[in-house]
């Protein structure tokens, strides 16, 4: 979820620019707003998944990339790192190679 970042006034400047027919305009407004519903959605699971890192414990870093990463535990029984944005951080590492060669 950190990595739905919806810059909506970005988006509107970059949408006003090109449209200028009042009709259009309109649909806009609609498709803006339905925006906004998502990006405050993905605000409040964004809360939600603080709030449930926070039971489980302290963060602990990344020895690659220094992200904040919670160790839990999956139903086969491995410890997996688990960013914030509540992906398998063995997946999303923007470092990963380094940390697979470094176990290796
Ligand atoms: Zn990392």
């Amino acid at each position: 979820m950190a990595n739905v970042t919806v810059d909506l006034k970005h988006l509107e400047e970059v949408v006003s620019a090109h449209i200028e027919d009042s009709e259009h305009d309109r649909g806009i407004d609609i498709a803006f707003g339905a925006l906004v519903g998502i990006a405050e959605q993905a605000d409040a699971l964004q809360t939600n998944l603080a709030h449930l890192l926070k039971q489980i414990g302290e963060p602990a870093l990344c020895k690659a990339c220094g992200a904040e990463i919670w160790f839990v535990v999956n139903r086969n029984g491995k410890r997996a790192p688990y960013t914030k944005a509540g992906l398998n951080h063995f997946a999303d590492c923007p470092a990963a190679e380094k940390f697979r060669k470094g176990k290796a």
